[in-house]
């Protein structure tokens, strides 16, 4: 769901990522925050329960379904999602400001709806970059290797990536997430690029 931007101040460039679950996107994107750049990561919110070592205002500021309705009421989003059913997911707007606040550049993790919707929003000041799997057997075999997930809900994210994979033509840079260190390699290039113009 997009929202209004009018109450967001925009100074630095904004990257998005998105890609299927599982495709290595936090893996690219953490590897990434490490190398400076002016990067910041923005921490969205989410209804879905923390995952492991999650823990809230690291990975996602963690809300109850009823915190998070009432703040889509408020408008204190930029863009929201119910990206799994029952688990919704947003951007928001104080986020986007702490970080321009600050000066730095910002990175996004959301789902394809949100990638595209937040490009829309910024143009020319956004990179929109699809991290795309090998395979969705590749894809299945990381999220069982991951680990963090019921045997139902990859099933669950294999089903959506289905979905997910026909937005590639919509993002300004596709990275086949086959061997990592290309990836990397390939990311890193048009960030240089993008930041650079
Ligand atoms: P996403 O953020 O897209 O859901 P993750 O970054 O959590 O995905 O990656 C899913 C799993 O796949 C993790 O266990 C990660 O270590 C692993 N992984 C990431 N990239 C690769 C790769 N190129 N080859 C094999 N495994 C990978
Ligand atoms: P996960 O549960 O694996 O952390 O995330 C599930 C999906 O929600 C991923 O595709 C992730 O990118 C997306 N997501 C995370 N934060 C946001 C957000 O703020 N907005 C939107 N639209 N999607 C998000």
């Amino acid at each position: 769901m997009q929202t209004s931007d009018s109450d967001t101040k925009q100074e630095g460039k904004l990257i998005i990522f998105s890609a299927p679950s599982g495709s290595g996107k936090s893996t690219i994107v953490q590897a990434l925050l490490k190398k400076g750049f002016n990067l910041e990561f923005s921490i969205s919110a989410t209804s879905r329960a923390p995952r492991g070592e999650e823990k809230n205002g690291v990975e996602y500021y963690f809300l109850s379904p009823d915190e998070f309705r009432d703040k889509i009421a408020k408008g204190d989003f930029l863009e929201w999602e119910e990206v799994y059913e029952n688990n919704y997911y947003g951007t928001l707007k104080s986020e986007v400001n702490r970080i321009c606040s600050v000066g730095n550049n910002i990175v996004f993790d959301v789902d394809v709806v949100g990638g595209v919707n937040i490009k829309k929003m910024y143009g020319d000041k956004a990179l929109s970059i699809f991290v795309q799997p090998p395979s969705i057997e590749e894809l299945r075999k990381r999220l069982v290797n991951r680990g963090t997930d019921s045997a139902e809900k990859i099933e669950m994210r294999i089903a959506k990536a289905e979905e997910e994979l026909a937005y590639a033509a919509e993002f300004d840079k596709v990275i086949v997430n086959d061997n990592l260190e290309q990836a990397l390699e390939s990311t890193e290039k048009a960030l240089l690029n993008f930041l650079g113009k």
